[in-house]
């Protein structure tokens, strides 16, 4: 790690906090708006926000198509609430033309947590970490069924709220709101 040249996905939302969490760990970041934006990273954070308009900025921005070429070959994506709903295999509660990359086979449901009113933060039992990560949990979505491939790596309530499928990570909730960047330090590390 240390060096390694990292994209945040910055056409909407929480990318800023991502920036400067990754920052803060040695990464070189760099924001993504545009396809060309891709050639000079090796990897991504994709954040939380509003999945509905930033499935509709990634097809304008041409993004969505060369994102999902990537997705294909491997390209190692890290997926935070509403990123996580973009990188699922299906979407429940999604507006008719959201659209989702199928990266990681996880289906979600949008807003399963309840309202903003109704967010919270809870202490995660993380696999590879020592002490409990703080999450903080915002309009999240519920993973409601995944497939085998899909390991999980946090549980809250019995619910997979963390989860990994070869070079994907996703999360349920926002880790880079609390100031804690373990989770994105073991993204960089499997880099
Ligand atoms: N509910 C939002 C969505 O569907 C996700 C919320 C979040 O990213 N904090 O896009």
């Amino acid at each position: 790690m240390g060096t390694a040249r990292v994209g945040v996905l910055a056409l909407q939302g929480a990318f800023a906090a991502h920036a400067e969490v990754l920052s803060r760990l040695g990464a070189d970041v760099r924001e993504v708006r545009v396809p060309a934006d891709l050639d000079k990273v090796g990897a991504l954070v994709m954040p939380g926000g509003e999945s509905t308009t930033m499935s509709q900025l990634l097809e304008s921005s041409g993004l969505f198509d060369a994102l999902g070429d990537r997705l294909v070959h491997g390209f190692p994506v890290f997926g935070t609430c509403a990123g996580m709903i973009l990188l699922a295999r299906s979407v429940i509660g999604g507006r008719p033309d959201q659209r989702s990359f199928g990266a990681i086979d996880i289906s979600v449901e949008r807003n399963a947590y309840g309202r903003q009113v109704d967010s919270f933060e809870a202490e995660l039992d993380v696999a590879g970490l020592n002490d409990p990560f703080p999450a903080v949990f915002i309009r999240a979505p519920r993973i409601c069924d995944l497939g085998p491939a899909v390991e999980t790596l946090a549980l809250h309530e019995g619910s997979p709220v963390l989860v990994r499928q070869g070079a994907i990570i996703a999360a349920s909730f926002h880790p880079e709101l609390t100031g804690d960047g373990r989770l994105h330090a073991l993204f960089l590390e499997s880099l």
